[in-house]
């Protein structure tokens, strides 16, 4: 059994995902990473809409119009921030990271990896700032 050190410092017996766990956690986070552009691009469209369409929103009042956008800007920023993520999580694919927690160095449990491979941290960790938030 070999040994090995990653940049955390944490010495590892062996990594905690196989690289066909790897391969498929890559397309996860990849596709993802194409919907959320995608999300960002048809959901920049619909706030040019509301305030465009102000004016002439029809049975919409200007406070369910104000409040759409509201909405709107808020999933934006969701989808930004989970964007931000998986970029993050590539980035830690790409240098042999993926898969430890970044807090404590623990290994993320693939089945949580599987709901949501942008996670970079481990349950315990996730609920501390969870917490803290
Ligand atoms: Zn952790």
């Amino acid at each position: 059994m070999s040994v090995s050190l990653n940049s955390k410092g944490y010495y590892r017996a062996m990594a905690p995902l196989t690289d066909k766990q790897l391969e498929h956690f890559q397309a996860s986070l990849e596709s993802l990473r194409e919907e959320l552009g995608h999300l960002l691009a048809i959901s920049s469209q619909a706030s040019d809409v509301v305030i465009l369409d102000q004016s002439r929103v029809g049975r919409l009042s200007r406070m369910d119009a104000i409040q759409q956008q509201q909405m709107s800007q808020a999933s934006r920023a969701a989808y930004r921030q989970r964007l931000l993520a998986v970029d993050r999580a590539l980035a830690l694919l790409s240098e042999g990271e993926y898969g430890w927690c970044v807090t404590c160095g623990e290994d993320i449990d693939p089945r949580r990896l599987d709901i949501q491979p942008e996670s970079v941290l481990c349950v315990s960790c996730q609920q501390l700032t969870e917490t803290v938030v």
